[in-house]
């Protein structure tokens, strides 16, 4: 590769590293290696098929607009996985289920900080590539804000107005309007955006100011990490220093007895020293049927706001916002169309948009209405059931696989590693139990799927690139099936 390729590929990356919050970089783009710069074409290497097709999704536009504005040309950008590494027909033994097949892919040098704490080598022994990288940063427990994710992006609307409404008052005077603030909702109906808003605004307002944003799954992790390490005093006292505390899906503490305790100490500590708490769930507080009842009495102390899916014009000028956000052109024929098919889900809403300018770019730039149709849902289709074959279909088009790959024996690391996760999420999702699992991936043996379970369970914990995979996946799954 001449030296001029290198060059050109870094200076790519300053520029994406610009474009996206940090966490996006960090995951989607600052892993991948300029195979092959020439005229006219770019192509990559991702570390995995999960990198490959999210950049394929989400970023090839912004690559390639990136490009242009560099060399001041049109690039063809292709994306092909890296080679993975010889260990194909390793076996599926203990030591293999504890070795490489599950550790993500290598990072490339250069110690770049991400929001991520850090974290101790995985309990598999092996040292993880991304162990000995300075993680510098914001503080355990945080994750990144999403900068786009602000009120002026937000699309008020009657379906949403009391939650938006809330957010706003909370981020001009927190601790004083409502507290705490408790959003509700189905997926993809804008919470998460709402949480954000409120952090981004909270930043800008002051920015010497912390804002602890995380999620309910990364809380836990934190809580476990920190027991681990003894180091539950630090956990806690970091929470006395911060003007907000945002923690998004508490839906995930259900069950989690341990996690529970802790947040209740939390809010409490937060609570009695004015600070703001806003919080968000699939459902409203007396909807849990695991949640301690001082949890759920708390949560109900200050203002309860739900979001409804939003009615076709507001779906049309989320559109026409997005759209406008990612300075696109889209003709209203085509917004109201993608309006009319996909209703119930934003982020589905946004999906199909994405969808439509990759085919319009394809199309050599023209978006054909007849095209647009073709791909779009039935406007009749319901949600399909979340079941352990709906996560089969996604797993296995997210990594190129069949069903055949996931229940057979291969023990291929791409795909013994794809079964783990599998197995893992058909287990986080759904009420199947271990024997049953193993029945359906192949009439495994219940300890087999268990021990399948507990590595990526245990791996989520000290792997932030595998943390963010299995977030992404359980996403795409929630959002296309109801459970
Ligand atoms: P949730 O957390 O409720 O599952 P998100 O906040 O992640 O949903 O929203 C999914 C996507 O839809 C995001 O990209 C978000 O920006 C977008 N979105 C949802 N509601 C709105 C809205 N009212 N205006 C603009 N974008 C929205
Ligand atoms: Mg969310």
């Amino acid at each position: 590769m001449s030296e001029q390729t290198v060059h050109l590929w870094q200076e790519i990356k300053k520029n994406l590293e610009k474009e996206l919050p940090e966490a996006s970089f960090e995951t989607w783009v600052n892993n991948l290696e300029p195979v092959d710069l020439q005229d006219g074409r770019i192509e990559l290497s991702a570390p995995s098929g999960f990198i490959k097709r999210g950049l394929e999704e989400r970023y090839l536009d912004l690559i390639k607009s990136t490009v242009k504005q560099l060399t001041g040309e049109e690039k063809e950008v292709s994306v092909q996985v890296a080679e993975p590494e010889e260990r194909d027909e390793a076996t599926e033994s203990e030591e293999n289920l504890d070795g490489t097949s599950l550790q993500p892919p290598p990072v490339s040098s250069g110690g770049n900080s991400t929001e991520e704490p850090s974290s101790p080598a995985s309990s598999g022994g092996g040292s993880t590539p991304l162990e000995g990288q300075e993680r510098t940063g914001n503080t355990a427990g945080q994750m990144a804000l999403n900068r786009e994710y602000t009120f002026d992006n937000f699309v008020k609307s009657k379906s949403n107005q009391l939650a938006s409404a809330a957010s706003r008052a909370v981020a001009e005077s927190p601790a004083e309007s409502y507290n705490p603030l408790f959003l509700y909702s189905k997926v993809g109906l804008g919470k998460t955006h709402l949480l954000h808003s409120i952090g981004n605004y909270l930043k800008k307002q002051n920015p010497a100011g912390q804002v602890i944003y995380t999620s309910s799954e990364r809380f836990a992790i934190e809580m476990i990490q920190a027991i681990r390490q003894n180091k539950n005093d630090e956990f806690r006292n970091k929470y006395r220093s911060v003007q907000a505390f945002l923690l998004d899906d508490v839906q995930f503490l259900e069950n989690k007895e341990g996690t529970q305790e802790e947040l209740f100490h939390t809010f409490n500590e937060l609570y009695g020293n004015d600070k703001q708490i806003v919080l968000t769930s699939d459902r409203s507080p007396q909807e849990f049927s695991d949640l301690q009842d001082r949890l759920v009495s708390r949560f109900r102390w200050g203002l309860v706001a739900d979001i409804q899916p939003p009615n076709f014009e507001t779906r049309v000028a989320i559109l026409r916002k997005k759209a406008a956000q990612k300075g696109l052109k889209v003709d209203d024929e085509v917004l109201e169309l993608i309006a009319t098919r996909v209703s119930t889900n934003v982020r589905a809403l946004e999906g199909a948009l994405i969808k439509a300018v990759a085919h319009a770019n394809l199309a050599g730039g023209k978006l054909k209405i007849e095209e647009v149709r073709s791909f779009l849902p039935d406007e009749s289709s319901e949600p399909k059931e979340l079941t352990v074959g709906s996560i089969k279909e996604v797993v296995t088009s997210n990594y190129d696989l069949s069903i055949e790959d996931l229940e057979g024996k291969s023990r291929k690391k791409e795909i013994a590693r794809a079964r783990h996760i599998a197995i893992y999420l058909s287990r986080e999702l759904t009420d199947s139990s271990f024997p049953a699992l193993g029945k359906k991936f192949g009439s495994r043996d219940h300890s087999t799927v268990m021990h399948s379970h507990k590595k990526i369970d245990s791996m989520i914990e000290d792997t932030p690139l595998l943390y963010e995979e299995i977030k992404e996946l359980k996403e795409e799954i929630r959002s296309s099936y109801e459970a």
